[in-house]
């Protein structure tokens, strides 16, 4: 048999699961464990087909918006991106028993916002137009009162109504360096502008990052595992690029690799987004070990340690069995 060629994978750490992704799965898993099915989750738990097949298969029913849930007694669960305030005022209205798995940390965004708005402040919100993490930080206020600016171009364009009185909040799961400019050239328009210490973009977002830009410059390919529509592993793929590595692509699974794309590679670096399960790179790197004679490595940007509690209900229901 022909000696297979050697490729040394890097694999970058942290990546994967972050805090607010387990705490949303958990949710769901509880939600099933304690009531059983259905439990209703609106919009994709998570941003990962893997993640939703599987909570589907244990008796999860995924919707988008609340008007396809039936009068029920069942839960219904807010998926980990946040939601408009709109969203539990109708769920209220129609006496739904909601569970909302909203990442803290998005929370924590919509949160400075209303105080912003309460403070009288016009509001920038840096963000990608579309997502759901988007629509409901600008849901949580009146239309109008917040402005999204999604580009350095945007940023340039910007007319705000007072530049006294401007604040900026930002979308999680950004690009770190990307948002730096915009939030640099907002501060340089507007030396008034009020914003957090440092942008919002979380934890786990930064350390994925962080990785990826330390392992892009030493390998030849780099895959990142994740979903099309999932922002943070988006950015992954953009910050590998940017880093100096030729060829980087986002795909779902070990099913989706493009082998033409790695014919001749000796090196090759994976990581994950925070939505996308350990088992899919485990897959990958088994996949490659079918053609080539892999040896793995670590590069590691940060240790985690972070854990958000699970919503109150699901808390308070564990702590009575
Ligand atoms: S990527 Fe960040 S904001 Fe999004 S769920 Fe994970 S920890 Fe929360």
């Amino acid at each position: 048999m022909p000696q297979k060629p050697k490729l040394k994978v890097l694999l970058c750490s942290p990546r994967g699961f972050c805090a607010g992704v387990v705490r949303a799965i958990d949710s769901v898993e509880r939600a099933l464990e304690i009531y059983g099915p259905p439990v209703y989750v609106r919009h994709e738990i998570v941003h990962n087909r893997f993640v939703v097949e599987s909570l589907r298969a244990k008796g999860a029913v995924f919707v988008e918006e609340l008007s396809e849930i039936p009068a029920t007694d069942a839960p219904v669960i807010f998926s980990a991106h946040g939601v408009a305030k709109s969203v539990p005022d109708d769920a209220a209205k129609r006496n739904l028993f909601v569970l909302d798995a909203t990442c803290p940390l998005v929370t924590k965004v919509h949160r400075e916002a209303e105080i912003h708005f309460r403070r009288g402040r016009e509001i920038v919100l840096v963000g990608h137009a579309g997502h759901p993490e988007v629509v409901g930080t600008m849901g949580q206020l009146p239309p109008g009162a917040v402005t999204l600016v999604e580009t350095l171009a945007d940023a340039e364009r910007f007319v705000p109504k007072n530049a006294e009185q401007l604040a900026y909040v930002t979308q999680t799961t950004l690009s770190v360096d990307d948002t730096s400019q915009i939030v640099e050239c907002l501060k340089r328009r507007f030396p008034a502008i009020v914003g957090p210490h440092k942008e919002d973009i979380c934890y786990a977002t930064t350390n994925r990052q962080d990785a990826v830009k330390r392992a892009a410059p030493k390998v030849e390919a780099m895959i990142v595992v994740g979903a099309p529509n999932s922002s943070n592993s988006q950015r992954l793929k953009e910050v590998a690029e940017r880093a100096g590595c030729k060829c980087a692509v986002l795909i779902q699974g070990a099913a989706e690799i493009d082998w033409s794309k790695f014919g001749s590679i000796s090196s090759l670096g994976i990581t994950a987004g925070a939505s996308a399960p350990e088992v899919l790179v485990e897959q990958i790197i088994a996949a490659f070990a079918e053609r080539y004679d892999v040896s793995v490595d670590t590069v590691s940007a940060a240790e985690e340690a972070v854990f958000f509690p699970l919503p109150r209900a699901l808390r308070e229901h564990q702590a009575a069995e």
